[in-house]
């Protein structure tokens, strides 16, 4: 009798927390879980221009959720030649139309921008990948609810599973043959704030599990009382109170916080502006696929107090108004968006205060404001901070060490093996330890190409 045969290799998020794609090989059927986009430092970067052998030997796509890093390769991946199906849930699906496009138009904007001022090293700029070509991987996507299984090859399954990460973000546990697998994605909070709570760990022989705070705890300050001081700072002063953020979850984590302060009167009833076509789209998926404002009071007051910004004329309006305001708008990292002009104009008074809603990367303007720089350069032009700089410690859509560990321990039957990825050295290696100490399961640390052959 023929013996089954089973390997992993990861392709990305192993030793980082970008790029994730596992390749799983089960006898004659190839599937690879996430299909993300290598971000960050430019040796990073420069990886999602290599081409990923065996596109066309990859017969389908298990996407985990919409983060560019688990999807954010698709496009390029279908311009190879992948012409499989791409499976995700149908949040998730709304979602990376929205993501990819927006990363599409990011891909052409910085060829462009090479071309016209001529430093690209190449002969001519090329975008990663085109909004055409995402229109091309739309066409591969196929939904599935949770808990449906999806039968990809001879002896393996699949199914989706909550994790509480973003909507429509799901871990995947997968059978090949006897064995069972489980893919943690990337895991979300225990008690989160408006995503449901991740489903427990199922039975499985070898779980593959994140590893992004494996050396870290999130802090206990609460993101009310936090953003509560902030504005009514503001407030008492009459300035601006900017909030750059991301567009899928934070947005909406921190809308749902603003909204909730005002309802329980802790803060005054100010505008809040929505500066941001991303975000908005986001939103309007979120409410129309599950509601995260299900008090109809919360509801109310999002209809007096949120007035959603169109167009880039509407926004440079809402920049001029020096009325006391609430803006949330992208980027995240203030890297780019929108949120640069509000800043360009606030970031020299006094009475701004900006909040940093969450991690700031090194080398972005975020990082900058939240290091305390005495002045910062928007379009060419140092601006003096004189703003009042908040960053946001406890708001993150990732478990944390403790929380990886509780979630792992409270399955049926523990795994007989675990492998970390997506996270840094230093992370993985340190839950690898605590792991074996607390749970006595071995633990294997994923390093990029690693191959794993799983005995049967
Ligand atoms: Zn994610």
């Amino acid at each position: 009798m023929k013996k089954n045969s089973l390997a992993l290799t990861f392709l990305g998020a192993a030793g980082t927390v970008t790029g994730s794609k596992t390749l799983v090989n089960y006898n004659d059927t190839k599937v690879l879980v996430d299909c993300g986009l290598f971000q960050g430092v430019k040796s990073l970067r420069t990886k999602n221009w290599e081409d990923l052998e065996d596109a066309l030997e990859v017969s389908e796509v298990i996407l985990t959720h919409a983060h560019l890093d688990h999807c954010g390769y698709l496009p390029r991946f279908v311009k190879q030649g992948f012409k499989g199906f791409i499976h995700c849930t149908p949040i998730t699906a709304q979602l990376i139309r929205i993501i990819l496009l927006d990363s599409a138009k990011i891909q052409e904007e910085d060829a462009e921008r090479a071309n016209r001022k001529k430093y690209s090293k190449h002969e001519k700029a090329e975008p990663l990948y085109t909004a055409e070509d995402v229109h091309q991987t739309l066409k591969q996507v196929v939904t599935h609810e949770f808990h449906e299984w999806v039968v990809p090859g001879p002896d393996l399954r699949f199914t989706f599973i909550q994790n509480g990460h973003i909507p429509g973000s799901a871990m995947v546990e997968l059978h090949a043959g006897e064995k069972r697998l489980v893919f943690s994605g990337d895991l979300g909070r225990l008690k989160p704030l408006i995503m449901p709570k991740p489903k427990p760990l199922p039975n499985a022989d070898i779980l593959i599990l994140e590893s992004t705070y494996g050396n870290r705890l999130h802090s206990v300050i609460s993101p009310f009382d936090q953003i509560e001081k902030a504005v009514n700072q503001g407030f008492k002063n009459q300035g601006q109170i900017l909030i750059p953020s991301f567009a899928v979850e934070r947005t909406q984590e921190i809308l749902y916080i603003l909204l909730c302060l005002i309802r329980d009167k802790k803060i005054p009833t100010l505008k809040i502006y929505l500066d941001s076509p991303m975000a908005t789209a986001v939103t309007d998926v979120l409410l129309s696929f599950y509601d995260f404002l299900k008090d109809p009071e919360l509801r109310s007051v999002m209809n007096r107090q949120l007035e959603v910004v169109s167009d880039y004329r509407a926004s440079q309006t809402v920049v001029a108004m020096d009325k006391c305001k609430i803006v949330i708008a992208g980027s995240g990292m203030v890297t780019g968006g929108r949120i640069l002009h509000h800043l360009e104009a606030h970031i020299s008074k006094p009475s701004t205060v900006v909040i940093l809603p969450g991690f700031q990367a090194l080398g972005t303007r975020g990082n900058d404001l939240a290091s305390g720089v005495p002045d910062i350069k928007f379009f060419g032009k140092y601006y003096k901070v004189k703003a009042h700089i908040v960053q946001l410690d406890s708001l993150s859509a990732h478990a944390d060490r403790e929380e990886l560990i509780e979630w792992v321990k409270n399955t049926g039957q523990l795994p007989d093996r675990i492998i970390l990825n997506h996270g840094e050295e230093t992370a993985s290696h340190s839950l690898k330890l605590k792991i074996e100490y607390e749970l006595g399961v071995p633990v294997l640390v994923a390093t990029p190409n690693m191959h794993y052959v799983i005995d049967f």
